[in-house]
């Protein structure tokens, strides 16, 4: 009788049903009234009572491992069977998963470098947070000048010589430092200026700055460089105009006009109707910035120019208000990536 429960118990163990259907016709053969079982049970009577406590232990083991196993296989044929036909199923649509993009502002810096890379550029970082020799003393900023005034300059921990940098013209500084002309850099950054936020302006705002110092530059180099840039950026039919302006670190300076990408000149509200939109400053170097560097001012010349990256973006997509670009709204977000 041993022998027969031990058989039991295998083929109970070994048993692999393909459907539910043989799992009870298993479950009928070996648990039914006329099962196996039962006919172990009649036998069982029968036995020595010598015998009754081993066997019937052995009895009990084999009824309880049986019907575990009979729900145990029910329980993972309905659960396969449920699988395969959700994967089996070809003609579904497929399920989009939501990419993310580039943020415009990643987008323009890129452009922007990469144009500046092609005239042979390499790209210069710096920390945001600086000095006032790196930010505004070595930039030839006089003491008393306002744009170091608490309204315009984050400063750090009340002291006035740490603070956020108001432009990237800090790492220009930190290059000429370190390296020997020829120079030629462009330097993107972050850059932090106490500003009210309004459609306009922000408190934080992203720019791109370029120098290139060499033996013999001179303003012509400056124009053309702009203009290979204006075309290359806004397109063939740009033309740009150069304005006198003053900055404390170049001299002669310059703002930077290219014409209207939305009216080509004629006039429209964006550009106020003078055909122009302004799109940054530039100049000749100082030779007091280049002394203050180190840079020998009689042998070396250069110039320096500098725009914001948002009021590219702006003007380059039609974008109307500048905070769009830092409310994280993926609707808004998700229009400028054309490389996806
Ligand atoms: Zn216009």
């Amino acid at each position: 009788m041993i022998d027969k429960i031990t058989d039991l118990l295998r083929r109970v163990e070994e048993f692999k049903p393909k459907a539910e259907a043989e799992v009870e016709e298993f479950r009928i053969k070996i648990l039914g009234k006329k099962g196996e079982l039962n006919a172990l049970m009649e036998e069982f009577k029968t036995v020595s009572p010598e015998m009754k406590r081993e066997l019937g232990q052995k009895l009990n083991n084999l009824k309880n491992r049986a019907i575990e196993r009979v729900n145990e296989l029910k329980t993972s044929i309905k659960n396969s069977s449920a699988s395969t036909s959700t994967i089996g199923d070809m003609s579904r649509p497929g399920t989009n998963d939501p990419m993310g993009t580039r943020h415009p502002i990643a987008i323009v810096k890129n452009e922007i470098l990469a144009i500046f890379e092609r005239m042979g550029y390499t790209v210069a970082s710096g920390p945001e947070i600086e000095d006032d020799w790196h930010v505004f003393s070595a930039l030839n900023f006089p003491p008393e000048h306002p744009a170091r005034d608490m309204q315009d300059t984050f400063f750090i921990q009340r002291n006035p010589d740490i603070l956020l940098r108001t432009h990237t013209s800090s790492i220009q500084v930190r290059t000429m430092e370190t390296k020997k002309p020829p120079i030629r850099v462009v330097c993107p950054g972050r850059v932090y200026r106490n500003e009210s936020i309004s459609y306009r302006s922000h408190c934080m705002f992203h720019q791109v700055e370029g120098l290139y110092i060499d033996e013999n530059v001179s303003f012509a180099d400056l124009k053309q460089s702009i203009e290979y840039f204006a075309k290359e950026f806004f397109g063939e039919q740009a033309v740009i105009r150069l304005r006198p302006s003053y900055f404390p670190f170049t001299e002669p300076s310059a703002e930077v006009d290219v014409s209207c990408v939305l009216c080509g000149g004629k006039g429209c509200p964006v550009c106020k109707h003078t055909g122009w939109l302004e799109i940054m400053g530039c100049g000749m170097v100082d030779p007091n910035v280049l002394e203050s560097c180190g840079i020998d001012p009689k042998k070396y010349t250069g110039f320096a120019f500098g725009m914001g990256i948002e009021r590219s973006a702006m003007l380059k997509y039609g974008v109307k208000d500048l905070r769009l670009f830092f409310e994280n709204d993926v609707r808004f977000l998700g229009q400028f990536d054309s490389a996806l």
